[in-house]
């Protein structure tokens, strides 16, 4: 389909409109940043991997129930999605703690969370994506109160699928990170009204991933921890998460 003007270039996406203002294209890049943009590179293939993960696991969302953004994957690394409203949020699930929790609490990596947590990030470059309490939320007016409701239900029926999904798969869901928006129906004009859809991306750029197969606790990451940790075979791992996940029928 005709690529129309570019909207917005994002640290791994460039979204571009189309000729239906109701759906963008969405390109996914080799690019990869980590630390808030302070360490650079590129994975090969990346891009390629990442749209067919998010593909597959768009379907798997879609065929359990939870609304996505997702219309169809138009080339290896092209998706058309609707076009919404992003709220400025990312919705963080953790089944196992790791990254920024150990960091700021002290708990060890590895200690499993039961029942998982469910936290919310300000979308914000400038400030570096804080941690959000429930009043920040609200004083910021990032959510209403029910939207928060709705996102917690939402990401918690999410990681149940994924969890489940990638167990067969052979990889434990150690944490990921969601990205939600709303749809406006004709005629109205308000930023975040509407149903809320999953957007973004699910893919080893934004989920934890630990191969089953792999005691070691370095050798086990197939993620974006092996591009932030230096761990080296980053696309070897990246697309040993598509073929696994390509393998699974939804
Ligand atoms: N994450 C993400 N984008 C961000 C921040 C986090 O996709 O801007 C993902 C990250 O890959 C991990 C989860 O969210 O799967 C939790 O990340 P954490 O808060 O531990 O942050 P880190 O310091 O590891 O980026």
């Amino acid at each position: 389909m005709a690529v129309g003007q570019k909207l917005y270039e994002g640290k791994a996406k460039i979204l571009y409109a189309t000729e239906d203002p109701n759906i963008l294209l969405t390109h996914f890049k080799d690019d990869a940043t980590a630390f808030n943009a302070q360490k650079k590179g590129s994975i090969t293939g990346k891009g390629e991997f990442n749209c067919a993960i998010s593909t597959h696991l768009f379907k798997l969302m879609e065929a359990n129930g939870i609304p996505t953004h997702f219309i169809d994957r138009t080339f290896p690394n092209e998706m058309r999605v609707k076009s919404v409203k992003i709220l400025p949020l990312e919705v963080v699930v953790r089944n196992i703690a790791a990254g920024s929790l150990c960091q700021q609490t002290g708990l060890k990596l590895g200690t499993i969370l039961t029942p998982p947590l469910v936290e919310f990030y300000y979308k914000n470059d400038e400030l570096g994506d804080p941690l959000l309490t429930f009043d920040r939320l609200r004083v910021l007016d990032l959510a209403t109160p029910d939207q928060v409701d709705q996102l917690i239900e939402l990401a918690s029926r999410i990681n149940q699928i994924l969890t489940d999904f990638f167990q067969q798969c052979g990889i434990t869901l150690v944490d990921f990170k969601l990205e939600f928006g709303c749809v406006s129906s004709v005629g109205q004009s308000a930023n975040h009204t509407g149903q809320i859809i999953l957007a973004d991306e699910i893919s080893p750029d934004t989920c934890r991933l630990w191969n089953q197969a792999e005691s070691d606790p370095n050798k086990r990451v197939m993620d974006k921890d092996r591009f932030r940790r230096d761990l080296g075979n980053v696309e070897d791992a990246y697309r040993q998460v598509m073929e696994r996940v390509l393998q699974q029928t939804i």
